[in-house]
C-alpha cells in the first residue's frame, strides 16, 4: 500500500510551495488507495509556534487535502528517535563521540585558514572504549568512507554523492535531543511511509538519511524530490512576487477546486490538459509527470482555471463555498432567503466569474434590497425618456407568462410597436432591476426575481 506524507515545519502559514507539496502527495496516494499522513516538525522549539500549526491545518482544510490517521508531532517522538540512536551505537554502527564544541569550532577555524576541507572526523570513530572519559558525547553515525551513494529520485534522476564527502553526522546531541535528520527517518520508517515527495531544496539531506536508512536495514522510501516554484520573472518565488500563503488566496476569493487544479499544473504535466477535475487529476497524477525545471507561477492561468471550475461546480456546492468564502473573510453570511435566490440565480452567475468577489458582484441583483441603490452608470441609464418606456412596459410584463420564452415575447412585441431597438431598453432594464449597469441578462434576473419583485422593481425606477 502507498503511504505519503506532508511533513511541513510550523514556522509559519502554509506557503503555496508547500501547499503543493501537500497537493502531490495527497493526489499520488489518493490516486491508489493509499494513506496521506500529516506529520507536524515540531521539534525546532524556537521558531514553531501552535499559530502556525493552526494555519497549516486551515490550508489544508481549505483546499480539500484530507490526512488519514492523527495529526503527528515529530517533537513527541523524540524518545523513540534516541531509542534509534541507541541502538546503532550497541550494533557498533555509531559511536560515542567526546569532542567538545570548542574543539569542532577550532578544527573548522584551523582547516579553513589552511584552505582545507572543514568536513570534521572525530578521532572517536576507532578509539578504545577503554579510553572513553566520563564526559556527556554526542552519538555519530559511522558514514561510509569510500564508495558512492546513489540517490534513485524519480524527479532527478539518479544523484550520485561520494560518500568521502560525507561527514559522521550526529545524531543524538550531547544533551541527549536527537537531530532532526534522524527524527525524518525514524518517523517516515515508523508511519510506514513509502514514497517521499518534497521540495527538492531537501535533496541533500536525502543522502544522509539514506545513511540511517542502511545503517539500520529499512527499506528506503521512493525519492522524489520536485522543483521549487519560481515566479514569472524566472527567480525563486518570494513576498516580492506578491501573496505566498494559501490562506490569502483563498481570502481573494479563488475556489479551492480551481486552486487545486493550478496547484497539480505548477510543475506537473498530463499531455496537454490544462483543465480537469478531481476524480481525473486522482487518477492521471504520476511521478513521471514531474517536470524537471522550475514551473513559474502564473496568475492569469489561475485565474482562467478557477473561472473554469465555477462554471462547471454544482450549484448548492458552489453557494456553500461562497458561505465559507464570506466567513473567512469575515463578512456576515447570506440570509435563507438570500441563499435561495443566490441558489437560483446561480447558472446565469457563475459563467464568467473566476472568483467569490466577482460572483458577489454579478450577484448584486439578488443580494441588493428595495429601495435600490442605483450607481452612476444605472441612474443615467434612467433618464426620463427611460423611464417612460419603462413605464408603458410594465404593465404589459404584468400579463405576461413568467418564462423566458414569455417575457422574450412580450418585449419583443413592445420593442416593435414603439420601434425602438431591444438594446436601447436593456441598459434602463439593467438599472432598473439591478441599480447597475453591469448585471446578467434582464430575462436571466427577472426569472430570478420573479414576477412581484420584478414589476415592484420597475415601478420603483419608474414613479
Ligand atoms: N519539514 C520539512 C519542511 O518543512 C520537510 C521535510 C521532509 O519533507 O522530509 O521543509
Amino acid at each position: 500500500q502507498v503511504v505519503t506524507r506532508f511533513a511541513p515545519s510550523p514556522t509559519g502559514f502554509l506557503h503555496i510551495g508547500g501547499a503543493r507539496t501537500a497537493l502531490f502527495n495527497w493526489l499520488y496516494a489518493r490516486g491508489r488507495g493509499g494513506k496521506f499522513l500529516l506529520r507536524i516538525e515540531d521539534t525546532d522549539r524556537e521558531r514553531s509556534t501552535p499559530e502556525a500549526t493552526q494555519a497549516i491545518l486551515q490550508g489544508l482544510s481549505w483546499l480539500g487535502l484530507d490526512h488519514d490517521g492523527d495529526v503527528t508531532s515529530q517533537f513527541e517522538g523524540a524518545a523513540r528517535h534516541a531509542e534509534v540512536a541507541r541502538q546503532l551505537l550497541a550494533e557498533g554502527k555509531a559511536y560515542k563521540c567526546f569532542a567538545t564544541q570548542d574543539e569542532i569550532a577550532a578544527f573548522r577555524e584551523a582547516a579553513r585558514a589552511e584552505g582545507k576541507s572543514t568536513l570534521y572526523r572525530s578521532p572517536w570513530r576507532d578509539a578504545d572504549p577503554a579510553t572513553h572519559p566520563d564526559a556527556p558525547y554526542a552519538i555519530r553515525i559511522k558514514a561510509p568512507q569510500d564508495g558512492t551513494t546513489v540517490i534513485r529520485d524519480q524527479v532527478q534522476g539518479d544523484v550520485t554523492i561520494r560518500n568521502d564527502q560525507l561527514d559522521d553526522m550526529i545524531l543524538l546531541r550531547s544533551d541527549g535531543t536527537p537531530v532532526y535528520m534522524l527524527a525524518v527517518v525514524v518517523d517516515d520508517h515508523d508511519m510506514g511511509v513509502t514514497h517521499v515527495i518534497r521540495g527538492d531544496d531537501h535533496l541533500n539531506n536525502a543522502a544522509r538519511q539514506m545513511m540511517i536508512y542502511e545503517a539500520m536495514g529499512w527499506d528506503v522510501p521512493v525519492w522524489a524530490h520536485i522543483p521549487l516554484i519560481h515566479g514569472a520573472d524566472g527567480k525563486k518565488l518570494s513576498k516580492r512576487h506578491g501573496a505566498l500563503g494559501a490562506e490569502e488566496y483563498q481570502k481573494m476569493g479563488y475556489p479551492a477546486a480551481g486552486m487545486r487544479n493550478y496547484l497539480a499544473r505548477l510543475g506537473w504535466s498530463h499531455g496537454d490538459d490544462e483543465y480537469f477535475t478531481d476524480t481525473q487529476a486522482r487518477a492521471w497524477f504520476d511521478l513521471n509527470g514531474i517536470g524537471k525545471s522550475p514551473a513559474r507561477f502564473d496568475t492569469k492561468k489561475l485565474e482562467n482555471l478557477c473561472g473554469q471550475h465555477i462554471a462547471a461546480a454544482d450549484d448548492a456546492a458552489l453557494l456553500q463555498e461562497l458561505q465559507e468564502f464570506l466567513a473567512a473573510t469575515d463578512q456576515n453570511p447570506l440570509s435563507d432567503e438570500k441563499s435561495t435566490l443566490m441558489k437560483a440565480a446561480m447558472y446565469c452567475l457563475k459563467e464568467r466569474a473566476k472568483t467569490f468577489p466577482e460572483l458577489i458582484e454579478k450577484a448584486h441583483f439578488v443580494l441588493t434590497d428595495r429601495p435600490l441603490d442605483y450607481d452612476e452608470k444605472a441612474a443615467k441609464n434612467l433618464d426620463t425618456v427611460s423611464r417612460g418606456i419603462l413605464g408603458e412596459l410594465t404593465p404589459q410584463l404584468q400579463n405576461a407568462s413568467w418564462t423566458r420564452d414569455g417575457l422574450e415575447a412580450v418585449t419583443g412585441a413592445f420593442a416593435e410597436t414603439r420601434e425602438i431597438k431591444f438594446g436601447k431598453m436593456a441598459g434602463p432594464l439593467r438599472a432598473a432591476l439591478a441599480g447597475r449597469a453591469v448585471t446578467p441578462s434582464v430575462f436571466d434576473m427577472m426569472l430570478v426575481l420573479g414576477r412581484d419583485e420584478t414589476i415592484a422593481r420597475l415601478e420603483e425606477a419608474t414613479t
